[in-house]
């Protein structure tokens, strides 16, 4: 009996300590002036026995997560505001979408309209045939190649609602890191030149394709007139941003509820598990 109840207060404290590792509730809130700066990809359902899920937050998620935001009195912001002069209200949130998957338009956009929210679009030039989805050529799968994606005309109808502004995402979502300097520059600084001359508005910031870049490519993002770029570490950063060009974001995941969102948008990280 009583090794039963040993048993049990240590499978307690064995869960407590999981839920702590995971969720980092214990970490305390990063002051509530430095904008949130989330993460997207899709907004759709899971595609079952596939990767990517994560990267799919379903469309009912999403409207939840609109509804907290709203509820707390958050204020969304465009990405190009976040490296304006004027200060940013409290509660600032800056939605962004990487990529420019078919499904914003179609799940994400309605509840954009219906929490009168605003988002900030990463879009790769060249979406046609699909790009590789891996920072590496030589996995086989193309989950990611093959999801639809947006067609120019209906980014341009997204950037007219008013509710898209766009980023520059490089013209073939190119992993900086493994091509000649040359190459690296032309993806950054034609992904500028052709998103102004297809959709008429010069994108303010950049993301990094998956993530990856050295210094190098730091210094040819800000040369082609970006005012700022996104990463895709997690966190929290105050304005004015000490490094514009490598800012932090929240990396919301399919795969996670509405109470890792809300955690993740107190601290910016997760816990110490994956
Ligand atoms: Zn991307």
């Amino acid at each position: 009996m009583i090794a039963e109840l040993l048993g049990t207060g240590a499978g307690l404290l064995g869960c407590a300590g999981y839920f702590s590792a995971r969720y980092a509730w214990w970490r305390s809130a990063v002051d509530w002036s430095a904008p949130r700066v989330l993460m997207y990809h899709m907004v759709s359902p899971h595609r079952p026995r596939t990767r990517f899920n994560k990267l799919r937050v379903t469309p009912e998620l999403f409207e939840k997560q609109l509804s907290w935001l709203k509820e707390r009195d958050f204020k969304f912001v465009f990405a190009s505001q976040l490296f304006d002069a004027e200060p940013l209200p409290q509660r600032s949130v800056c939605l962004t979408f990487d990529d420019g998957f078919a499904d914003n338009l179609r799940n994400a956009d309605p509840l954009l309209e219906k929490f009168n929210a605003c988002a900030t679009l990463y879009l790769v030039v060249e979406r046609d045939g699909g790009w590789s989805s891996k920072k590496k050529a030589h996995h086989g799968d193309d989950e990611l190649a093959d999801e639809p994606k947006l067609s120019d005309e209906q980014v341009a109808a997204m950037v007219a609602s008013g509710r898209w502004e766009l980023g520059g995402h490089s013209i073939t979502h190119a992993n900086l890191a493994t091509i000649d300097d040359e190459t690296a520059q032309n993806e950054i600084a034609n992904s500028r030149i052709e998103l102004e001359s297809r959709f008429g508005i010069a994108p303010a910031t950049f993301a990094y394709p998956f993530g990856i870049y050295e210094q190098r490519h730091v210094k040819m993002v800000e040369e082609a007139g970006f005012r700022g770029a996104m990463t895709t570490e997690p966190g929290i950063e105050p304005l004015p941003y000490a490094d514009p060009q490598q800012v932090p974001r929240i990396k919301v995941s399919g795969k996670e509820g509405p109470y890792a969102f809300s955690m993740r948008m107190r601290g910016g990280k997760r816990g110490l598990l994956k």
